[in-house]
């Protein structure tokens, strides 16, 4: 096991439950739920979420649409790039779980990975008479990225990983956020989505979502951990001592992301 400070640049060690060589592509193996999640995957808390992640990884049966859901800080958006990663590395260990470490992995973690794209409050359109929607304080996912999202996404991939299928990936963040008509928009491609495509919906009130939507996505959902898991995960992996990590992880109500966003920034 690797000391907790070195855990990302590490060498993930195979985990017992999905053996065989490195980086080879075979039939179906047998994924089940361990007590932790694998050490590639660096999401805390979210066993089961992973474990059904790896599997769906590992038969070869992704789904075109999976919406993550769970309150702010849980661990969506993180959880969702591990999976964009995991299809991305160029030597998942086991053929699912990310290095982080290589230049893919790197890639998707800084945003700049080919075929992934983030779609969220003020990104880009294809809209040329718009002004940058960065800067327009919109508060709304608008229509036109939606139209962008439909139009890349029935394009052929760019990019051909290594060891899983080329796909053109988005990660909706969050889809609480998609104006209404945007919403409308997007149906049609979640409906009939194009065979390499792959949408990721991030939610934190999936009732919120159409229900049209909602029943075309594999859904997973992300809970808060425990306190005293929480609290362990923070001492763990940032060194915190006891006390810090227990009153981080009572302040988040058991969210890690949001304790280590505390830990960053107090004055949130
Ligand atoms: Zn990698
Ligand atoms: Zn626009």
């Amino acid at each position: 096991m690797p000391a907790p400070g070195r855990r990302r640049r590490a060498r993930p060690a195979p985990p017992r439950d999905a053996r065989g060589p490195h980086g080879a592509r075979r039939g179906p193996r047998r994924v089940t739920a361990s007590t932790s999640a694998p050490a590639g995957w660096g999401v805390h808390g979210q066993t089961l979420a992973v474990a059904q992640l790896r599997a769906d990884l590992a038969a070869d049966r992704l789904a075109h649409a999976y919406l993550l859901t769970g309150p702010e800080g849980v661990g969506k958006a993180t959880l969702a790039r591990r999976l964009v990663q995991a299809i991305h590395c160029e030597a998942p260990a086991d053929g699912v779980d990310p290095c982080l470490a290589c230049a893919a992995c790197r890639r998707v973690e800084d945003g700049g990975a080919p075929d992934f794209e983030v779609v969220a409050i003020g990104g880009p359109c294809d809209e040329e008479s718009h002004r940058d929607h960065a800067a327009d304080n919109s508060t709304r996912i608008r229509i036109c990225q939606a139209r962008r999202l439909t139009r890349l996404s029935s394009l052929a991939p760019f990019h051909a990983p290594p060891h899983h299928a080329p796909r053109r990936i988005f990660v909706i963040d969050t889809a609480d956020e998609l104006q209404t008509e945007a919403g409308h928009a997007l149906l049609k491609t979640i409906e009939e989505p194009p065979a390499s495509s792959l949408l990721i919906l991030l939610a934190t009130d999936p009732d919120e979502l159409l229900p049209t939507i909602r029943s075309r996505c594999r859904e997973i959902a992300l809970r808060p951990m425990p306190h005293a898991d929480c609290a362990g995960a923070l001492t763990e992996s940032l060194g915190l001592a006891d006390a810090e990590a227990s009153r981080l992880a009572a302040l988040a109500r058991g969210r890690y992301g949001l304790a280590v966003r505390l830990h960053e920034d107090p004055s949130l």
